[in-house]
């Protein structure tokens, strides 16, 4: 199995996300784990992409120290391990952890020493890294990023992202980081699509992604179907949290089986694990109950995902 679009922090385990709030001493937003672990859960009823995102606000805060960066990294590579991945791509946003004085170097060492450490014990997964740049972020925390995809070129931190409230945000004011991506052929997905705004879409494939992240909003839109078509661009899809975002009305309305049938190449993906309750097995079992996909597709739809890889 292969997953290419997962993000660390939302799919640090609840236990150990109370156990570092517990550490580190931070005000518990609920005493009891119970408690606690449902405020990592999106809530059924919210509203959009950007209610949903809220929830990092608990997760991101113990996530300011190098032994939890570490920590998670560690043990994110454990579990996905334990699920029987192949190759999986895990990103994340440096900048996120910078709030208490951390630099984006910094960040980026501790998950790679946690990747490495989870690898030493299990050498039969393979790891890339991509690297979120943030809509909402400043210009500098974005560039930092940029910079550091630029500098480890070539290592296991094999591509780029643009995360974030894309309902508030868009593209166009990133387009420029994306440019200088493709100019050094860095590979890069964009969160397009995932709410109402085509224009994210079209300028994400001029842009030259290769993927798009969600994209649920293309099905509407006969011209970029064309071109994502054409182009040959995997839609990276997450059932579970394109219903939880509100991205689609319900789950039997994914077009995931619409964008396959056409000739987009598609693959699944849990995206934020944790918040959404899912794992790659049950993203897969939807898929097959839900949209009729066989296990010989599925097992095509693995094999093309691994060749939309970004490590190489
Ligand atoms: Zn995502």
């Amino acid at each position: 199995m292969v997953e290419l679009h997962l993000h660390l922090t939302g799919a640090m385990a609840p236990r150990t996300c109370y156990e570092l709030y517990k550490e580190q001493g931070l005000p518990l937003p609920a005493e009891k784990f119970e408690d606690f672990e449902k405020l990592l859960f999106v809530d059924p009823n919210a509203k959009d992409l950007g209610e949903v995102l809220k929830v990092f606000d608990y997760i991101c805060r113990p996530l300011q120290r190098l032994d939890a960066l570490k920590r998670i990294a560690y043990e994110e590579v454990l579990a996905l391990n334990a699920q029987h991945l192949e190759y999986a791509e895990i990103r994340f946003a440096p900048a996120k952890s910078c709030e208490q004085g951390l630099t984006q170097d910094q960040v980026m060492d501790a998950v790679l020493e946690g990747i490495g450490k989870g690898l030493t014990e299990c050498p039969g997964i393979k790891i890339g890294v991509l690297l979120c740049l943030m809509r909402g972020m400043s210009e500098e925390a974005n560039q930092k990023t940029l910079d550091i995809a630029l500098k480890r070129k070539g290592t296991i931190v094999c591509g780029l992202d643009l995360a974030g409230d894309e309902g508030r945000y868009g593209l166009a004011p990133y387009a420029h980081f994306f440019d200088v991506a493709r100019e050094n052929k860095i590979p890069f997905t964009i969160h397009a699509g995932e709410v109402d705004r085509p224009e994210n879409l079209r300028l994400a494939m001029e842009l030259g992604a290769s993927r798009l992240g969600h994209a649920t909003c293309m099905i509407r839109y006969p011209d970029l179907m064309e071109q994502a078509r054409d182009k040959r661009i995997m839609v990276e899809c997450c059932l579970t949290s394109n219903f939880g975002t509100k991205g689609i009305p319900s789950l039997a309305e994914h077009p995931i089986r619409k964008f396959y049938d056409y000739g987009i190449p598609v693959c699944l993906n849990t995206d934020d694990p944790t918040l959404f309750m899912t794992s790659i097995k049950r993203e897969k079992d939807m898929a097959k109950e839900l949209f009729r996909f066989s296990d010989q597709e599925l097992s095509i739809m693995g094999h093309e995902a691994y060749g939309y890889r970004f490590l190489r």
